[in-house]
Protein backbone atom coordinates (compact mmCIF):
# COMPACT_ATOMS: atom_id res chain seq x y z
CA UNK A 1 0.00 0.00 0.00
CA UNK A 2 1.50 3.49 -0.95
CA UNK A 3 1.39 6.18 2.05
CA UNK A 4 0.24 9.37 1.04
CA UNK A 5 0.77 11.33 3.27
CA UNK A 6 0.62 15.57 3.21
CA UNK A 7 2.67 18.70 5.19
CA UNK A 8 2.71 18.62 8.05
CA UNK A 9 3.56 14.79 7.96
CA UNK A 10 6.23 13.26 6.48
CA UNK A 11 8.29 9.77 6.84
CA UNK A 12 11.63 9.11 7.79
CA UNK A 13 12.56 5.46 7.29
CA UNK A 14 16.24 5.68 7.25
CA UNK A 15 17.77 3.34 9.17
CA UNK A 16 16.97 3.17 12.69
CA UNK A 17 13.22 2.74 13.75
CA UNK A 18 10.74 4.58 11.13
CA UNK A 19 8.67 7.07 12.13
CA UNK A 20 6.22 10.59 10.87
CA UNK A 21 7.90 13.39 10.86
CA UNK A 22 5.19 16.54 12.49
CA UNK A 23 6.75 19.68 11.07
CA UNK A 24 6.32 21.83 14.27
CA UNK A 25 7.62 24.82 15.36
CA UNK A 26 11.58 25.86 16.59
CA UNK A 27 12.51 23.70 19.02
CA UNK A 28 10.12 21.30 19.28
CA UNK A 29 10.50 18.32 17.79
CA UNK A 30 7.68 15.66 17.12
CA UNK A 31 6.90 12.40 15.27
CA UNK A 32 4.87 8.83 15.63
CA UNK A 33 7.26 5.87 15.65
CA UNK A 34 6.25 3.15 13.21
CA UNK A 35 6.79 -0.92 12.74
CA UNK A 36 9.57 -1.09 11.41
CA UNK A 37 13.24 -0.15 11.44
CA UNK A 38 13.66 -1.92 15.00
CA UNK A 39 15.11 -5.06 16.62
CA UNK A 40 12.54 -6.70 18.31
CA UNK A 41 11.38 -10.17 17.10
CA UNK A 42 8.60 -12.10 16.34
CA UNK A 43 5.19 -10.38 17.57
CA UNK A 44 6.97 -7.53 18.91
CA UNK A 45 9.14 -7.11 15.23
CA UNK A 46 10.31 -4.29 14.60
CA UNK A 47 10.59 -1.90 16.32
CA UNK A 48 8.45 -2.22 19.59
CA UNK A 49 8.87 0.72 22.03
CA UNK A 50 7.01 -0.67 25.23
CA UNK A 51 8.33 -2.28 28.14
CA UNK A 52 5.07 -3.92 29.43
CA UNK A 53 4.33 -6.24 26.60
CA UNK A 54 6.28 -9.26 27.45
CA UNK A 55 9.11 -7.88 24.57
CA UNK A 56 12.70 -8.49 25.45
CA UNK A 57 13.89 -5.32 27.93
CA UNK A 58 16.97 -5.01 26.21
CA UNK A 59 15.81 -5.13 22.54
CA UNK A 60 13.26 -2.35 23.55
CA UNK A 61 16.11 -0.37 25.15
CA UNK A 62 17.82 -0.36 21.60
CA UNK A 63 14.86 0.56 19.68
CA UNK A 64 14.14 3.38 21.80
CA UNK A 65 18.18 4.67 21.90
CA UNK A 66 17.94 3.84 17.92
CA UNK A 67 15.13 6.47 17.81
CA UNK A 68 16.83 9.13 20.49
CA UNK A 69 19.78 8.64 18.20
CA UNK A 70 17.61 9.64 15.53
CA UNK A 71 15.50 12.26 16.08
CA UNK A 72 16.62 15.79 17.23
CA UNK A 73 20.06 15.06 16.67
CA UNK A 74 21.67 13.69 20.19
CA UNK A 75 20.39 16.33 21.91
CA UNK A 76 17.85 14.26 23.36
CA UNK A 77 18.84 11.83 26.36
CA UNK A 78 15.46 10.20 27.33
CA UNK A 79 12.20 9.06 26.66
CA UNK A 80 9.58 9.54 29.64
CA UNK A 81 6.40 7.71 29.48
CA UNK A 82 3.72 7.25 31.94
CA UNK A 83 1.35 4.22 33.33
CA UNK A 84 -1.64 4.55 30.99
CA UNK A 85 -4.92 4.67 32.15
CA UNK A 86 -7.61 5.47 29.57
CA UNK A 87 -8.64 8.17 32.15
CA UNK A 88 -7.77 12.40 31.89
CA UNK A 89 -4.96 12.97 34.67
CA UNK A 90 -2.18 14.94 32.58
CA UNK A 91 1.45 15.35 34.09
CA UNK A 92 4.16 18.61 34.23
CA UNK A 93 7.47 17.14 33.67
CA UNK A 94 9.90 19.29 35.74
CA UNK A 95 13.40 19.84 35.37
CA UNK A 96 14.01 16.88 38.67
CA UNK A 97 11.82 14.09 36.06
CA UNK A 98 14.37 14.93 33.55
CA UNK A 99 17.38 14.53 35.82
CA UNK A 100 16.44 11.29 37.27
CA UNK A 101 18.74 8.45 36.24
CA UNK A 102 17.39 5.98 33.13
CA UNK A 103 14.46 5.73 31.17
CA UNK A 104 11.42 5.69 33.59
CA UNK A 105 7.61 5.05 33.41
CA UNK A 106 6.32 8.11 35.55
CA UNK A 107 3.09 7.70 36.86
CA UNK A 108 -0.47 7.18 36.08
CA UNK A 109 -1.35 9.48 33.68
CA UNK A 110 -2.90 9.77 30.00
CA UNK A 111 -1.11 12.93 28.85
CA UNK A 112 2.45 14.62 29.52
CA UNK A 113 3.49 17.74 29.28
CA UNK A 114 6.67 20.02 29.85
CA UNK A 115 8.23 23.27 28.71
CA UNK A 116 12.21 22.09 29.53
CA UNK A 117 14.52 21.28 26.87
CA UNK A 118 16.05 17.94 26.51
CA UNK A 119 13.87 15.21 27.27
CA UNK A 120 11.11 13.47 24.68
CA UNK A 121 7.18 12.55 25.68
CA UNK A 122 5.96 9.59 24.98
CA UNK A 123 3.25 7.24 25.25
CA UNK A 124 2.25 4.18 23.94
CA UNK A 125 0.01 3.00 21.46
CA UNK A 126 -1.79 0.17 19.18
CA UNK A 127 -4.87 1.11 18.10
CA UNK A 128 -5.53 4.19 20.35
CA UNK A 129 -5.11 7.91 19.35
CA UNK A 130 -2.07 9.59 20.18
CA UNK A 131 -2.05 13.28 20.19
CA UNK A 132 0.80 15.87 20.27
CA UNK A 133 -0.17 19.55 21.00
CA UNK A 134 2.51 21.73 20.40
CA UNK A 135 2.84 25.78 21.01
CA UNK A 136 3.44 27.35 17.54
CA UNK A 137 6.61 29.27 18.75
CA UNK A 138 7.50 26.46 20.55
CA UNK A 139 7.75 26.82 24.06
CA UNK A 140 6.09 23.99 25.44
CA UNK A 141 4.02 20.97 24.44
CA UNK A 142 2.19 17.78 25.02
CA UNK A 143 1.32 14.18 24.20
CA UNK A 144 -1.96 12.74 25.08
CA UNK A 145 -2.97 8.84 24.98
CA UNK A 146 -6.42 8.96 23.73
CA UNK A 147 -8.52 5.57 23.32
CA UNK A 148 -12.32 5.74 23.32
CA UNK A 149 -12.11 5.58 27.32
CA UNK A 150 -10.15 8.38 27.24
CA UNK A 151 -12.33 10.98 24.61
CA UNK A 152 -15.23 10.36 26.65
CA UNK A 153 -13.48 11.37 29.20
CA UNK A 154 -12.18 14.22 27.57
CA UNK A 155 -8.29 13.71 27.70
CA UNK A 156 -7.20 16.09 25.09
CA UNK A 157 -9.55 19.22 26.22
CA UNK A 158 -7.68 18.44 29.54
CA UNK A 159 -4.15 18.84 28.63
CA UNK A 160 -5.41 22.10 26.15
CA UNK A 161 -6.43 22.92 29.76
CA UNK A 162 -3.16 21.91 31.59
CA UNK A 163 -1.14 23.57 28.82
CA UNK A 164 -3.16 27.19 29.64
CA UNK A 165 -2.90 26.58 33.30
CA UNK A 166 0.97 25.68 33.72
CA UNK A 167 2.55 27.87 30.77
CA UNK A 168 -0.10 30.45 30.21
CA UNK A 169 -1.16 29.45 26.64
CA UNK A 170 -3.90 30.84 24.83
CA UNK A 171 -6.05 27.73 22.62
CA UNK A 172 -5.32 30.29 19.72
CA UNK A 173 -1.62 29.70 20.19
CA UNK A 174 -1.62 25.27 20.09
CA UNK A 175 -1.79 23.49 17.13
CA UNK A 176 -2.69 19.36 17.31
CA UNK A 177 -1.54 16.63 15.58
CA UNK A 178 -3.45 13.14 15.62
CA UNK A 179 -1.36 9.88 14.84
CA UNK A 180 -1.79 6.49 13.33
CA UNK A 181 -4.91 5.21 14.97
CA UNK A 182 -7.63 2.30 14.06
CA UNK A 183 -9.88 3.96 11.96
CA UNK A 184 -13.83 3.59 11.64
CA UNK A 185 -12.74 1.25 8.84
CA UNK A 186 -11.88 -1.48 10.83
CA UNK A 187 -13.51 -0.05 14.42
CA UNK A 188 -16.77 -1.53 15.38
CA UNK A 189 -18.10 -1.18 18.42
CA UNK A 190 -21.38 -1.48 20.27
CA UNK A 191 -24.27 0.64 20.57
CA UNK A 192 -23.28 1.64 24.33
CA UNK A 193 -20.28 3.32 22.89
CA UNK A 194 -22.23 5.22 20.19
CA UNK A 195 -24.71 6.21 23.35
CA UNK A 196 -22.47 7.31 25.82
CA UNK A 197 -20.97 9.63 23.09
CA UNK A 198 -24.09 11.05 22.39
CA UNK A 199 -24.30 12.18 25.89
CA UNK A 200 -20.95 14.63 25.31
CA UNK A 201 -21.91 18.27 25.13
CA UNK A 202 -19.30 18.79 22.70
CA UNK A 203 -20.19 15.94 20.07
CA UNK A 204 -23.97 18.51 20.18
CA UNK A 205 -24.58 19.15 16.84
CA UNK A 206 -21.39 17.38 15.51
CA UNK A 207 -21.86 14.62 12.58
CA UNK A 208 -19.81 12.03 10.85
CA UNK A 209 -18.25 10.72 14.05
CA UNK A 210 -19.93 7.43 13.55
CA UNK A 211 -20.49 4.91 11.03
CA UNK A 212 -23.85 2.44 11.24
CA UNK A 213 -24.32 0.03 9.09
CA UNK A 214 -26.45 -3.57 8.70
CA UNK A 215 -23.12 -4.65 10.97
CA UNK A 216 -23.53 -2.34 13.73
CA UNK A 217 -21.64 0.78 14.59
CA UNK A 218 -18.43 2.17 14.04
CA UNK A 219 -16.40 5.01 15.64
CA UNK A 220 -14.17 7.62 13.87
CA UNK A 221 -12.14 8.30 17.18
CA UNK A 222 -10.13 11.18 14.80
CA UNK A 223 -13.54 13.19 14.33
CA UNK A 224 -14.54 12.60 17.91
CA UNK A 225 -11.27 14.40 19.06
CA UNK A 226 -11.69 17.20 16.42
CA UNK A 227 -15.43 17.83 17.18
CA UNK A 228 -14.41 18.10 21.31
CA UNK A 229 -10.98 20.22 20.56
CA UNK A 230 -13.09 22.75 18.30
CA UNK A 231 -15.71 23.20 20.66
CA UNK A 232 -12.81 23.53 23.48
CA UNK A 233 -11.66 26.90 21.22
CA UNK A 234 -9.10 25.11 18.58
CA UNK A 235 -9.65 26.28 15.33
CA UNK A 236 -9.91 24.35 12.85
CA UNK A 237 -6.81 24.92 10.49
CA UNK A 238 -4.64 24.03 14.12
CA UNK A 239 -5.90 20.57 13.51
CA UNK A 240 -3.85 17.61 11.69
CA UNK A 241 -4.87 14.43 10.98
CA UNK A 242 -2.50 12.10 9.57
CA UNK A 243 -5.36 9.53 8.95
CA UNK A 244 -3.77 6.41 8.99
CA UNK A 245 -5.31 2.78 10.59
CA UNK A 246 -3.17 1.03 12.42
CA UNK A 247 -5.43 -2.06 11.91
CA UNK A 248 -5.36 -2.30 8.13
CA UNK A 249 -2.26 -0.53 6.99
CA UNK A 250 0.41 -2.36 7.81
CA UNK A 251 2.58 0.08 9.07
CA UNK A 252 1.60 0.04 12.20
CA UNK A 253 1.31 -2.32 15.52
CA UNK A 254 -2.58 -3.06 16.24
CA UNK A 255 -3.89 -4.70 19.21
CA UNK A 256 -7.21 -5.71 17.14
CA UNK A 257 -5.86 -6.91 14.27
CA UNK A 258 -2.60 -8.80 15.89
CA UNK A 259 -4.75 -9.86 18.64
CA UNK A 260 -3.38 -8.49 21.87
CA UNK A 261 -0.14 -9.99 21.32
CA UNK A 262 1.79 -7.18 19.61
CA UNK A 263 4.33 -4.38 20.33
CA UNK A 264 3.41 -0.21 20.82
CA UNK A 265 4.57 2.71 18.56
CA UNK A 266 5.51 5.76 20.29
CA UNK A 267 4.00 9.18 20.23
CA UNK A 268 7.07 11.83 20.96
CA UNK A 269 7.41 15.34 21.28
CA UNK A 270 10.15 17.16 23.53
CA UNK A 271 12.15 20.45 23.02
CA UNK A 272 15.48 20.51 22.12
ZN1 LIG B 1 -8.81 0.13 8.80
Amino acid sequence: MSLKLKYPFSLDNQSGPAYLRVAVTGPLVAGFSLRSGGESRGAFAAANMSYSVGDDAALVAENRRNLLAKVGGGRFTKILTCKQVHGRRCRVVSGRDIEAPEQLALDEADALLTAEPGVLLGVLTADCLPLIIADKKGRAAAVVHAGWRGLAKGVAAAAVAALRHNFSLAVSELAVYAGPAIAPCCFAVGSEVIERFHKLPELNGASGWYRQSAAGFQLDLVAVQKAQLLAAGLAEADFHAVNICTCCQDLCFSYRRDHAITGRQLAFVGIS
